[in-house]
């Protein structure tokens, strides 16, 4: 769109009754200084000296490391000299529009992020314009000002305006081309338009007009416009959560556009960040988080060492605790074995223990009551062991004791069950035995005692045993405990009385 055209446009919404903002002030008094055939250096001093305030933030401005002069200049009237009236009348203006135009009436419409956006944009085109030796003193101001129609459009019509942001949020549709198509002109035109209004010069208003399509501008204008585009993009870095991904694809292109090196992009992008948040402490803007993206990088890539490791460590740890788990339960299920042992084995001689023996006869029943399988129990005593008690002490009546359970032990088969009944006595439970088998091993038992004997210092002793046994058969009917224990012991007795070191079978119950 042309000047005229944009220009008619803006009479419209005016005759429309559309409030259009005025130049502040001092802006004006500002232009008209510096519009004159010799622009006075005292009259823009005088001018600018006036505002305590604006002229605290140009020093600021001008001794920052923005400009990198090698003096302080600790007054206006120096900073003229220093950096030329042209520079001066830009940072002044940029200062003065960015107040007037900061004071939300609206709700709804973010003033520090187009602010903070506006400025990391101001720098970002400055700081380019330096690396390519693009000449020209209005850069700065250009590009702070190049969004300002996306702030007149949303403080002249809020209501639409806000519609039109919100339709951008679902639509794939160019901002520019839906504020066209809704409102009759886009931002770009909107900002150029006022700003020509408002007296600034072309060589600001027309790159404005043209920042998303600098094709369209005239030759003198295009290389300024061309700068805000990439500009833009470079900013965007600092501003768009989402343009990490097109960093790549800008680095590539400064470098073919501007035969740029990768030393020089990387010091480029970082500096925006760093003299951003220089400048916009100048604007009493806060900078956010903004950092050099090098630095970002470089967090991101520390933050995804420490994930990691500590998923290494993770890992590590659970194999260490599953480790520990495991030796846990091996020291829990030995400790387990080691108690059952305690709780069924006799201490002395490592045969199972009464109670044992007592809970393997009820097991026996009852394999008797469901399979009609049968089983033989064995009960011995030593004959006249008091005397061998008397004759040779205790400890070696238990060297006896020890020696009868290893023999026994030997001479019975696996499924056997060994027990120390009490004392002197001992029980055998054999399974599946036949009053034929117990008789058979009833005698191999008694004799393999009385082969046997026990070393005591020189001596060698020997004992005899009395062996009473019975056999629970199908044919037995229901079967008692009691009855079978006590049948045993009375076959064990029949067999004392018999003369000892014999052995006796009785039927059950008999
Ligand atoms: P009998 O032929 O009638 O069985 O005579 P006995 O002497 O073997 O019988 P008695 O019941 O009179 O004595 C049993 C002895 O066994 C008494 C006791 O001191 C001994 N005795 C019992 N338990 C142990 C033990 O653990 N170690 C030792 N050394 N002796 C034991
Ligand atoms: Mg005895
Ligand atoms: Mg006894």
């Amino acid at each position: 769109m042309e000047s005229q055209q944009v220009q008619k446009k803006i009479d419209e919404m005016i005759a429309a009754g559309i409030k259009i903002p005025s130049p502040p002030a001092i802006a004006v008094r500002i232009l008209n200084a510096v519009q004159q055939d010799e622009p006075s250096l005292s009259d823009l001093a005088k001018i600018i000296s006036s505002d305590p305030a604006l002229t605290a933030k140009l020093l600021k401005v001008a001794n920052s490391g923005f400009y990198s002069l090698k003096y302080e200049v600790p007054s206006i009237e120096k900073a003229l000299t220093v950096l030329g009236v042209n520079v001066l009348k830009n940072i002044a203006l940029s200062f003065v529009i960015a107040k007037e135009m900061n004071e939300p009436a609206e709700q709804g419409f973010d003033f520090d992020y187009f602010w903070r956006r506006s400025i990391t944009f101001a720098v970002a085109s400055e700081l380019l314009a330096k690396e390519i030796n693009f000449q020209s003193d209005d850069t700065f101001v250009t590009a702070l000002l190049t969004d300002i129609g996306v702030l007149i459009l949303h403080q002249a019509m809020p209501e639409a305006y806000l519609s039109i942001l919100e339709e951008k949020k679902h639509s794939s549709e160019m901002t520019t081309e839906l504020e066209t198509r809704i409102l009759g002109l886009n931002h770009a035109e909107m900002g150029s338009g006022i700003l020509e209004r408002w007296d600034l010069p072309a060589g600001i208003y027309l790159p404005i007009r043209y920042h998303h399509s600098p094709e369209r501008a005239s030759e003198q204008y295009q290389p300024a416009a061309d700068l805000l585009q990439i500009a833009d993009r470079l900013s965007a870095i600092y501003n768009d959560p989402n343009s990490g991904e097109r960093v790549r694809q800008l680095q590539d292109e400064l470098n073919e556009r501007f035969n740029l090196s990768e030393d020089q992009i990387t010091e480029l992008i970082d500096a925006i960040a760093s003299r951003s948040v220089e400048i916009l402490a100048t604007f009493d803007i806060d900078s956010g988080d903004i950092k050099p993206y090098s630095q970002m990088l470089q967090e991101a890539n520390e933050e995804l060492g420490r994930l990691n490791l500590s998923y290494e460590q993770l890992i590590m740890e659970l194999k260490e605790s599953k480790t520990e788990t495991d030796r846990l339960a091996a020291e829990v299920r030995e400790a387990n074995t080691k108690l059952r042992e305690l709780v069924f084995r006799d201490g002395l001689t490592g045969l199972y223990n009464h109670r044992y023996f007592q809970e393997m006869v009820d097991k026996e029943i009852d394999r008797f009551d469901r399979y009609n399988s049968c089983f033989a129990l064995i009960m011995f005593d030593i004959d006249f062991f008091k005397k061998v008690n008397d004759n040779y002490g205790h400890p070696s009546g238990d060297q006896v004791l020890l020696n009868i359970a290893q023999t026994i032990q030997k001479a019975v088969r696996p499924s056997d069950i060994v027990a120390r009944y009490g004392g002197e006595e001992f029980a055998v439970i054999m399974p599946e035995a036949n009053e034929s088998g117990l008789k058979i091993f009833a005698e191999r038992l008694r004799r393999s005692v009385e082969q046997m004997s026990t070393l005591v210092g020189n001596k060698e002793l020997k004992v005899t045993i009395s062996v009473g046994g019975t056999c629970c058969l199908p044919s037995s009917g229901k079967l008692d405990k009691k009855t079978i224990i006590d049948t045993a012991d009375r076959a064990l007795y029949a067999s004392k009385h018999g003369g000892r070191n014999c052995t006796t079978i009785l039927p059950l119950g008999k």
